[in-house]
């Protein structure tokens, strides 16, 4: 790579679901000869060596990582940040640092000036260091775009800056075929709109092997869970997991618990070790250990794209977090949905009454609920009909894709405009 080439500064919200898609842009561009600035801050970095260790992070020489401070006391090293003090200290600390990282970039002379900076559209503080250098910035907007167009509407938003956008592009984790009403409706607003989703699919098409070491699992995935679930029948495993910030309650977890358990299907769940305070496995009795024996299996994290695509797992149990949603349509599996926060009840409805890939959940989780639904998912005609829609969508996703598909015809559009120092 020469000295001209192209450097794209890529920034996320630091948060899992934010990292990830943000990742797998990266490697995409990379891929396309761009000289590639990752930005994680110093606590992520951290955790990032606990979980995955440094030569994970060591990059290539035209794949590097940098730090920024997010000005929040690193007192607990093991669990998740606070996401409102960390949106709220950001735009001030994260901002004096982002600044001083790109002065330092432009300053050295082993690295290709910075030309462009692709920002998480929750970090929009980038934007003033993009404008004062000078730099083009684009947006990854990583919820879906149903529940960006919420966002679109939320006054305070509009009041406190974020939004109109001054960015002069918008890039979202969504295919054409499957938000199309919804983007179309969002390019009234915001008319240089890039659909480059499903992410992992498109990355996965494109450069498969392309830097395989570097990963972004802020918590250290159990790999075992693989073997495990070839012991059993294509289709007949239960995956549930509730992404990366979700705590639950004492009660829903034994809820969720003796629902799996009352089922008989074999169930592959995920726990991490600060879904409940105070422990989530320890709050499951022995008597739930005994009832499950073999055919159930907690994890702390797993690798979740791996399991999506293991034959054997027939459904998913989850919060309707984008990346989640995404990453099961790629795979054909449909869904139980229990959202929780942020956009999620939008994922959840479009999930249930637009793509008709999956059912709701009640919130107040009771055990014959998990039970009933997962049964009419796994074995039910309504569960058929879910699993047929699953497996229409993954095709219409390959189809993005593909080299003639929407997906990959804006991520080449992306790529020139980038190349071309967007004004
Ligand atoms: N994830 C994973 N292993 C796990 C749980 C989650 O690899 O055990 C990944 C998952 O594949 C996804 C991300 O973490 O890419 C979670 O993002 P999502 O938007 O679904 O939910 P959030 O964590 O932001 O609520």
């Amino acid at each position: 790579m020469e000295a001209g080439n192209p450097h794209a500064v890529c920034i996320p919200l630091p948060a899992q679901g934010h990292i990830n898609p943000m990742l797998l842009l990266a490697k995409l561009l990379h891929f396309h000869g761009f000289h590639i600035t990752f930005i994680h801050t110093e606590f992520n970095y951290h955790r990032l060596v606990q979980s995955r260790g440094l030569d994970s992070l060591r990059g290539s020489p035209h794949f590097r990582f940098e730090t920024i401070t997010d000005g929040l006391p690193s007192t607990n090293m093991r669990g998740i940040q606070d996401l409102p003090d960390l949106c709220l200290a950001l735009p001030v600390h994260g901002l004096r640092s982002f600044r001083e990282l790109i002065m330092k970039l432009n300053a050295r002379s082993d690295v290709p000036p910075v030309t462009s900076i692709i920002s998480d559209g929750v970090m929009s503080f980038t934007l003033e260091v993009a404008e004062e250098f000078g730099i083009p910035e684009m947006v990854l907007f990583t919820p879906s775009a149903c529940g960006m167009l919420g966002y679109l509407h939320f006054e305070d938003l509009k009041e406190r800056g974020y939004f109109p956008l001054k960015a002069a592009a918008v890039i979202l984790n969504t295919f054409d075929d499957f938000e199309h009403h919804v983007l179309d409706a969002i390019k009234t607003k915001l008319p240089k709109l890039y659909t480059v989703g499903p992410l992992s699919m498109l990355q996965r098409r494109l450069c498969p092997t392309n830097l395989d070491s570097i990963g972004s699992n802020l918590w250290k995935e159990d790999t075992q869970c693989l073997g495990w679930l070839d012991r059993w029948k294509p289709k007949s495993v239960v995956y549930v997991n509730y992404g990366s910030l979700i705590t639950v309650t004492p009660q829903h977890l034994r809820e969720f618990a003796w629902g799996l358990a009352d089922t008989n299907y074999p169930f592959l769940w995920v726990i991490r070790p600060d879904i409940v305070d105070g422990g989530g496995e320890r709050i499951l009795s022995k008597e739930f250990t005994a009832a499950i024996s073999d055919r159930g299996l907690l994890v702390g994290w797993c690798p979740q794209e791996r399991v999506l695509s293991h034959p054997s797992v027939g459904g998913f149990l989850m919060h309707c977090g984008w990346n989640s949603t995404m990453e099961s349509v790629s795979e054909g599996v449909p869904l139980i949905c229990w959202p929780f926060f942020a956009e999620q009840q939008m994922n959840c409805f479009y999930s249930c009454t637009k793509w008709g890939i999956g059912m709701e959940i009640d919130s107040d989780i009771k055990r014959e609920k998990v039970e009933s639904l997962v049964r009419e998912l796994m074995e039910g005609m309504k569960g058929q009909g879910l699993r047929q829609n699953a497996i229409d969508w993954k095709k219409k996703a390959e189809i993005a894709t593909s080299p003639d598909g929407s997906s990959y015809i804006n991520f080449n559009k992306i790529v020139i405009q980038l190349k071309q120092r967007m004004p």
